[in-house]
């Protein structure tokens, strides 16, 4: 005998009313996707949950799998038996020796179908001094199990589950829309990215660069980055700008401390051309109150002025040892830390002005010719598609 299902539970998406249909498809569409690697596994939704059937797959590793997808609430292993009473009892045998660190368990008998001639109380005895009777080392505890063998008798089959582990719980990636993401190097900006993406958001990146002043690893660690975040979705756009040429005119025209405000805003007005390219319709940063300079409430105001896109600030309230510790779950952190500067770093005074006042800062950008500069720049965009393929192998790399 073996596990040969995989039960998903969803439980926010249940909330969605008359959009319920769309959000289950594209659980349904991103499962199977997260699953292509296994040949003939099949995802099907019945009332209220979805099965994966395994077709003789290793039911761990494709548990494995399923655990980044977001829109599951919890999973579990699971054992489809026909209908029949000593069927039943060999499945829920196997699924109580197959479980780890248990000593005592319970049976819960649900039979939705019934025309199954045992009903539930009588099955949860039935069934549990068999498992007594069969194995020498479980007692039955009601109250506090190590394990509860859940058994659920429906119309076509019974379905016989054990342990449950959470899912990373959220929405469906691609139920949300779109954002551009403003990735750095940094920790915290792949961390609002993974926090959209929990929110059901595909999210595309915008990288401004300097070469020849950022080299080229900087570079690979927003790559690296982006390929961490496809775990949880799937193939992820990063479009690289070349920043070079704006930030030494901004250093040129632009008094100290208000280099980093302007540059921000230039960063923005690009972001905002991206999205209209590409039809998106909302931007997100790693932004954090009061962290830095360019993220006090005065600099927030006077940088977002210059566009009217939304823009998601996943981070914006959360402590820097919150972020952190989400950074390590998700494995970005140690890419993160990687020592190479990005452009900003480089290119920014180091004490930049926290209060900017946006009639100053449109101000000095009548200096130069910006729009003309952003236009040239954004045609100067490099697109590169970070495949979701071997993004497992990739962390492995990374750990050893
Ligand atoms: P992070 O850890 O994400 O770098 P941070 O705490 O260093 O954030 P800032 O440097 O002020 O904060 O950047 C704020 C946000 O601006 C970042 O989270 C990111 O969304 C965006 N950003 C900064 N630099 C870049 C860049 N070179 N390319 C794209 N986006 C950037
Ligand atoms: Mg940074």
């Amino acid at each position: 005998m073996q596990y040969d299902h995989i039960l998903i539970r969803y439980g926010e998406i249940g909330l969605k009313g008359k959009n319920i249909r769309k959000f289950l498809v594209r659980l349904q569409e991103n499962i199977q996707y997260k699953l292509k690697e296994f040949s003939n596994i099949k995802v099907k939704r019945t009332q209220g949950r979805m099965f994966v059937l395994l077709n003789g797959h290793d039911p761990y590793a494709v548990m494995d799998k399923c655990k980044h997808i977001f829109g599951i609430s919890s999973l579990s292993l699971a054992i489809k038996a026909q209908n029949d009473v000593d069927l039943i009892k060999e499945a829920a045998l196997f699924a109580l020796q197959n479980s780890t660190d248990t000593e005592t368990f319970k049976v819960s008998v649900k039979r939705v179908n019934k025309q199954f001639p045992i009903p539930s109380q009588e099955m949860n005895h039935v069934l549990g001094s068999h498992l007594l009777t069969q194995t020498t080392n479980y007692r039955v505890n009601v109250h506090e199990p190590d394990i509860e063998i859940k058994v659920e008798i429906r119309e076509e089959a019974t379905y016989i589950t054990s342990e449950t582990i959470p899912g990373p719980g959220g929405l469906p990636v691609g139920t949300g829309g779109k954002t551009l993401l403003l990735l750095s190097g940094g920790i915290d900006s792949p961390v609002a990215g993974y926090l959209a993406m929990k929110r059901g958001v595909q999210v595309e990146m915008i990288h401004f660069h300097s070469p020849p002043f950022t080299s080229e690893r900087a570079k690979q660690k927003v790559i690296d980055l982006t390929k961490q975040l496809t775990a949880y979705g799937s193939s992820i756009n990063i479009h690289m700008i070349p920043f070079t040429k704006l930030q030494q005119e901004i250093v040129r025209v632009i008094p100290n401390e208000y280099t980093m405000t302007i540059m921000r805003r230039v960063m923005l007005r690009i972001s905002e051309v991206v999205c209209k390219k590409e039809s998106i319709l909302s931007m997100t940063t790693g932004e954090n109150l009061g962290q830095v300079a360019s993220q006090t409430m005065e600099s927030m105001h006077t940088i977002n002025e210059v566009s009217n896109y939304p823009i998601l600030r996943p981070l914006i309230t959360m402590d820097k040892k919150d972020i952190i510790d989400v950074a390590k779950q998700i494995n970005t952190y140690d890419i993160s830390i990687r020592p190479y500067e990005d452009c900003c770093t480089i290119f920014v005074p180091k004490s930049p002005k926290t209060n900017p006042k946006r009639d100053k800062a449109s101000y000095f950008e009548k200096r130069a010719d910006f729009s003309e500069l952003i236009s040239e720049t954004v045609n100067q965009a490099e697109t590169i598609t970070i495949s979701d393929l071997d993004t497992m192998e990739k962390s492995m790399e990374d750990l050893f």
